[in-house]
């Protein structure tokens, strides 16, 4: 099977949110998708082994945030390669509460969802959504997966629906974020990170990167 086929599916870059007794977590989603107009209904894909998809089924309630290509790229790395088992995903990250559920500060859209059924595949739960509620917050033009990769160099996490295993060519200047897989391969060959250097992606400083060898 060709594995760059799917590179051609159009996704987005999207935030999904819950409650977890209280207390906002979430995780990024690229599988989101409009399933029907009437009623309004969103599907999302999540990870068993996303603490998020745990969350959901206890809650009942999603909300889908959207991000825009001006973003906080910092967002995706903190939701996107940390789990809400150990960490709080909303550590730093402003919120307010829309449609009863989380959505963080920076997305430039919101939809508010009850799950009305889901799916289970062999690794995700596809969850479906009926929509609430929904809001445009500000103007932009919505991430794409594919922007995220062209653009901001992100990386796959495992977990993501979208992940293909990698190979890394090896490159004595470039560097690798251990937390998100961000690579820097940059103009400056650095042969040691500055002091102050954070991933552009997650946000973590020098020590959690490795040099690629
Ligand atoms: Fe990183």
């Amino acid at each position: 099977m060709d594995q760059t086929a799917f590179y051609n599916l159009s996704y987005g870059v999207y935030l999904c949110t819950t409650w977890d007794e209280g207390r906002p977590t979430g995780c990024v989603a690229n599988s989101a998708m409009q399933i029907t107009a009437q009623p309004p209904t969103i599907a999302v894909s999540v990870h068993h082994d996303n603490y998020t998809n745990k969350c959901i089924r206890d809650c009942g309630y999603f909300a889908v945030a959207v991000l825009s290509e001006t973003a906080d790229p910092t967002l995706i790395g903190k939701f996107g390669f940390r789990s809400g088992r150990e960490t709080d995903k909303f550590d730093g990250v402003p919120y307010a509460v829309r449609g009863k559920l989380p959505v963080p500060d920076g997305a430039m859209c919101w939809f508010a969802c009850k799950v009305v059924d889901r799916m289970e595949t062999a690794t995700h739960t596809v969850f479906l959504g009926e929509v609430l509620d929904a809001e445009n917050l500000s103007k932009g033009t919505p991430m794409t997966y594919a922007y995220y990769h062209k653009v901001l160099k992100g990386k796959t996490a495992e977990k993501a629906p979208t992940y293909v295993e990698e190979t890394q060519e090896g490159g004595g200047s470039r560097w690798m974020c251990k937390i998100c897989g961000y690579v820097y391969d940059g103009e400056t060959p650095f042969e040691e990170l500055p002091d102050d250097w954070k991933c552009p992606i997650c946000g973590m400083d020098k020590s959690y990167f490795e040099k690629m060898d």
